[in-house]
């Protein structure tokens, strides 16, 4: 029996799961369009998701009715702007479940969370000697600014290790805390290899050592419920674009008195309180981290995602997800010389291979011709490739949109390559 036909007889149809990815496609204009004179079949979620009907209509709409800078205007659209903004943070507090709005900063993406992260709350904890933990599978924007805190603070940088089929070692984790050990930044799910990290038990085990813990939740928080209490992190971070949501807008939700001990990030307006020649006072949460006029459409963007996300329901769409994976996982298996890199027991969404003697690269340009959209490369996390003796895979990546037909189209591609590269 083919692997179609085992994971068809055991998960059943779309039906069975009670996800209708096929009526949800609708709302994605993108979806619908042709590459290559063939349909598209987007497999490049987790560099950023396409956007459904509903988030571009409240970014026109805010364009088209509200538009006015916020929080300075007493005129009526900046009331009205300044309420959507605010409305958005409400959201994203909600999404996360945080406790309070004031926790949830409005930043560019999960890289200027980060870099907001190491920046005010690193440089002012860091002293020469101490140490930064980060896990074998980070993406380059959760390595970079701790390489580049480290090296300022005479800090050391040290990784927790993980295996072949990249999980962590949390034995190693446990042996690599110790006292000097102020931050641990760690991928929540990988992009690379799709590993879901047991986030809850590093966390605790950052805070049994005193460190603080970072999570980078940029591919976790569109595909898994996130509950940043429950989690008991001290940071979390996310990017609007891969949530279905605009570039250009993102978030950092910190717990409430490490935010307040924290300096500004960057200083401008609506950043203060007051500025005088002598001395500037600073605002309160979260405007404090806030300077400057804001992405006060891609924040509008950015709610309008997760209202539309609610819609869907993200544990149903999660759901799917993952027997779209495990799908996509048997089908390629049956493809001769193919390898899964990354076979973690808990994963989601993202699909990393090679195929004996073929370059990634080429395998994703047939790939395109064939109207299939997935990504290759390092996937910006090079020390976890370099760990597993890889410089390039090719990756699917998938959303709730995704369908069975698309899964097979890839397979199909797959069949294609093998003969052109014959
Ligand atoms: N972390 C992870 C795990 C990611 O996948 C990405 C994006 N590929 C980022 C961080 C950075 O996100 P952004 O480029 O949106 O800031």
């Amino acid at each position: 029996m083919s692997a179609t036909a085992i994971i068809r007889g055991r998960a059943g149809g779309e039906a069975e799961t009670g996800f209708d990815a096929q009526s949800i496609r609708a709302d994605f204009p993108i979806l619908l369009s042709e590459v290559h004179g063939k349909s598209l079949v987007y497999l490049d979620n987790a560099a950023t998701t396409q956007k459904p009907r509903q988030v571009i209509d409240a970014i026109s709409g805010y364009y088209l009715q509200t538009n006015a800078n916020i929080h300075r205007g007493v005129h009526l659209l900046s009331e009205r702007a300044t309420q959507a903004y605010e409305q958005a943070r409400v959201k994203v507090q909600r999404l996360l479940h945080a406790a309070d709005a004031r926790e949830i900063v409005f930043v560019r993406g999960a890289t200027e969370g980060l870099n907001l992260v190491a920046s005010a709350y690193g440089r002012k904890v860091l002293r020469e000697g101490d140490e930064v933990l980060v896990t074998a599978m980070e993406h380059h924007s959760n390595i970079v600014p701790w390489q580049l805190l480290c090296e300022e603070k005479g800090a050391k940088l040290r990784v927790i290790p993980m295996s072949d089929g990249g999980e962590l070692d949390l034995q190693a984790y446990e042996r690599l805390l110790g006292p000097r050990t102020r931050i641990v930044s760690f991928v929540h799910v990988s992009n690379a290899l799709g590993t879901v990290n047991p986030a809850r038990r590093l966390v605790e085990l950052a805070h049994q050592a005193g460190a603080i813990a970072v999570v980078d939740g940029a591919q976790s928080a569109p595909h898994l419920t996130v509950d940043v209490q429950a989690l008991d992190a001290d940071f979390f971070v996310f990017s609007g674009h891969k949530l279905y949501g605009p570039t250009g807008i993102g978030v950092l939700w910190g717990k409430r008195a490490l935010l307040e001990a924290m300096p500004p990030y960057q200083g401008g307006g609506d950043m203060i309180r007051s500025v005088t020649w002598e001395k500037t006072l600073f605002n309160e949460l979260p405007y404090k981290f806030e300077a400057g006029t804001p992405d006060i459409a891609g924040a509008v963007g950015l709610g309008a995602a997760i209202d539309y996300l609610d819609r869907v329901g993200l544990e149903r769409a999660a759901r799917w997800e993952s027997e779209l994976l495990g799908y996509a996982t048997l089908r390629l298996r049956e493809i001769e010389g193919l390898k899964v890199v990354g076979t973690a027991r808990e994963k989601a969404g993202v699909l990393s291979f090679v195929l004996e003697g073929i370059h990634p690269h080429d395998i994703g340009t047939v790939l395109d011709q064939e109207g299939v959209a997935i990504r290759t490369g390092h996937h910006c996390a090079q020390p976890a490739l370099e760990r597993l003796g890889l410089v390039a895979t090719a990756r699917a990546s998938f959303a709730f949109y995704n369908t069975r037909e698309d899964v097979d189209r890839l397979a199909a591609g797959l069949a294609r390559v093998k003969e052109v590269f014959a």
